[in-house]
Formats: structure tokens, sequence, C-alpha cells
């Protein structure tokens, strides 16, 4: 049994994002206070620390400030340097364990461990050159290649339709590689023709007691997820099957923390894992306003020791995320009114500075006696954000 972090300690974050700004909320609301390293001054979680350090992860005093400060530490995002996480866990207590983090940071070694285990992942073939960027029979066309490190809301990825778009890429590659850019490798997957897109958030307390929250069904966008509909649009069989699929895969990493899998379901009713995140996730947003204990909480429960919280289902929900300046025109004259006067809405705004195109700055969830009313809503907003879409010009008929 690890020693309890009691309140009123300090505790710290990795990474300082939307998700280290809701981590530091639910700490908050425990009473710990909280510190949160990130490199870029604006990150939004910096905001909401009690100590923010706002420094490079290569920089040592940046390092003996965080460490000195806090009693235990966890990370928001998997590609915070794997090396930060050995150096403090000399110190204290890193949860989920470095080791894990390097596992799960590269796909292949990812992949690698769950298939070496018997967890079905799709399958796939592990690239080291650009030589080796061959489609082979048995992945086939279409096919993805992702980069093994690093990639993230569909960067790093590319669809190959045929041998013609391997060539094209194989090309890309070499002349990055002229360039002197750092290389990790690629992984080639089979491009699956999935029935849904779903995940299950997985808590693991240092004592080994999990807990898996209900299953989300997704829906992406160009590589970024868009809508979180709870319960998910599935069978209750399929549901249990998933949810057993994520547990073991968190038991399998003997992980300590909070886990979301996402998973692929075939229209033949099988699962394939798609990725391993060690950290909370987008797609379970909702349950920071429709389940009795958010997936931020828990972080904080696992990290410090306490007692899990129950993971139930208050109510259907359905979120949307707000890229880019999608933000702008919700908030914007009427629409706000409108938005915020519809019962069972609720608005996320994640406070970064500087807008993107499709970067994540806000959510919706709309919470609803019945999934489908707040799938409807989602689905109108939706529609309200393509139609008021600006400086976007329409295709010519
Ligand atoms: P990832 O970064 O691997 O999570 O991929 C981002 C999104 O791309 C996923 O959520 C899917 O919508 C899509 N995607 C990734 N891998 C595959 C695949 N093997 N087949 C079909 N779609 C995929």
């Amino acid at each position: 049994m690890t020693a309890r972090i009691e309140p009123g300690q300090a505790i710290g974050v990795l990474g300082g994002g939307q998700l280290g700004a809701m981590f530091a909320s639910a700490a908050r609301r425990l009473g710990y206070r909280t510190v949160v390293w990130d490199p870029d001054p604006d990150a939004p979680a910096l905001r909401q620390a009690d100590l923010p350090v706002a420094a490079a992860f290569s920089d040592a005093s940046a390092f003996e400030r965080f460490s000195e400060s806090i009693k235990a530490a966890t990370y928001e995002w998997e590609n915070v340097p794997f090396s930060v996480g050995v150096e403090l866990e000399h110190r204290i207590p890193v949860r989920p364990a470095p080791g894990i983090l390097r596992t799960l940071q590269n796909r292949i070694d990812q992949k690698r461990f769950l298939g070496e285990r018997n967890i079905p992942v799709v399958p796939f073939h592990a690239l080291h050159s650009p030589d080796e960027l061959i489609i082979p029979d048995d992945i086939g066309y279409p096919a993805l290649c992702k980069t093994a490190t690093s990639g993230y809301d569909g960067k790093g990825q590319w669809r190959l339709n045929g041998p013609a778009d391997a060539e094209r890429l194989r090309d890309l590659f070499r002349h990055q590689d002229t360039q002197g850019r750092p290389r990790d490798g690629w992984v080639i997957e089979r491009f699956l023709a999935f029935e849904k897109e779903l995940s299950v958030l997985v808590v693991r307390g240092a004592d080994g007691e999990t807990r898996t929250y209900p299953v989300a069904d997704n829906v992406h966008e160009g590589g970024i997820l868009r809508i979180s509909r709870v319960p998910a649009a599935i069978e209750s069989r399929t549901a249990e099957q998933a949810q057993a699929l994520a547990r073991s895969v968190v038991e399998t990493l003997n992980g300590v923390g909070v886990f979301c899998i996402e998973v692929f379901l075939m229209p033949d009713g099988r699962l394939f894992i798609n990725e391993v995140a060690p950290r909370p996730h987008n797609s379970g947003h909702y349950t920071l306003d429709a389940c009795t204990v958010s997936q931020f909480e828990q972080q904080v429960r696992a990290l410090c020791g306490l007692p899990l919280g129950e993971v139930r289902l208050l109510s259907p929900a359905v979120m949307l995320n707000l890229l880019g300046d999608e933000l702008t025109r919700v908030t914007a004259g009427e629409g706000l009114e409108r938005l915020l006067g519809t019962p069972g809405t609720k608005l996320r705004i994640y406070g970064k500075t500087t807008i993107r195109p499709r970067r994540k700055m806000g959510h919706v969830t709309f919470l609803a006696e019945k999934t489908e009313t707040a799938w409807e809503a989602a689905l109108a907003l939706r529609s309200f954000l393509a139609n008021s879409r600006s400086g976007i010009s329409r295709p010519r008929e």
C-alpha cells in the first residue's frame, strides 16, 4: 500500500493544456495545491495553478522547482519527455509510471506490447526507414501510414489509396531525411471500414482496484474528435466486451491512473484497439457534467491514493468539440444566448489565447433525458457551425 497524499499537499502535472487545467481544477476542489509545468507561457493550465512553471522541459532549474514543490506528479499528454518522468520518479511517485509512458509514446512499441499479450490491435507493419515503405499484401490498400511518435489529432498520418501514393510518401520521407529530420519510424495499418469508433475510460488505483466508465461512441472529422455520445449506440453486450477489453489493457500495463482506450468496432462485432492514452481524454469530457465523479477527479484520486470514485452516468450526454474559430462564432451575439438558453447545455471554454485552425478551443456537452435529444442538439450545433463558416469559399458548382 502506497502512502496517501492528503488534501492540503501539492501535486504536479506535466503539460498545461485544457486537460491539465481540468486536472488542476479537480485537484483544487479536493483541497490540493497544484503545480503545472509547460513550456508555453500561454498554456491555459498555468493560470489554474498555485505555482505555474513556464519553462522548457529540459530546464534543470525548472525541474528543481517543480519536483521540490510537489508530493506526486502526473501528466496530461503522452508526449512529455520520458526522461523527465524517470528523473521525477527518483524523488516522488509518478503515475502512470514513466515505463508505461515510454511504451505508449511510440505506436510501434504500444502495438507490439499489446499484440504480444494477445490484445487485439489493428493489424500493422513497423517501418524504420523510407525504403521499407511498401504495402504488404496482408495490409493492402487503402492503408494508413502513421508516425510512430508525436502524432495526434490526425497529424503525422497519410492515407494511401494505391502504389502511387506509397511512392510519393517514400519520396517525401527520403527528402525529409536529407534535411536531417529525426525519425522514430512509422506504422502502416490497414484502413479499417469500422462500424463505430468507441472509447472507454478506465481508472485504476495503486491497489489494483479498477473502475470502468460507460462506453462512448465517437465521430471524428479529419482525424480530430468531433462528437462523443454516451451511452454509445451499440448493443449492451458489445459495450460490455469493449469495457472488458479496456480493463484488460490497463491491467496488462499494470497502470495506475486514468487511461483511455480507443477501440474500432467492426461490422462483424470484432473489436480492435486503435490507441491507448495514459491520461484523461477528450472523449471523456462528458464525465465532467454527466457522471458522479469526473475523469479528472479520478486522476487526482488515483495519484493521491484516495478511494476511487463512482463512475455512474447520471444523464445521457453528447459532447461536441469547438474547433478553431468555431468558439468565436458560438459565443458571438445571439448564438451565445441561444446556446446557453437551451436546457441541459454545458459550455466549457479553455481560455487559449491563440486561435489556430482546428485547434480545440472549448466544448459543449448536451444533457437530456433521452440520448437522441442530446444527439439532435449536437447535430444542430454542428450544422449551425458549418453554415456560419467564415472565410471559406464554397466549392464551385
Ligand atoms: P489516431 O491518431 O490513430 O487516433 O487516428 C485518428 C483517427 O483516424 C481515428 O480516430 C480514426 O478516425 C482514423 N483512423 C486511425 N486509424 C485508422 C484505421 N486503421 N482505419 C481507419 N481509420 C483510422
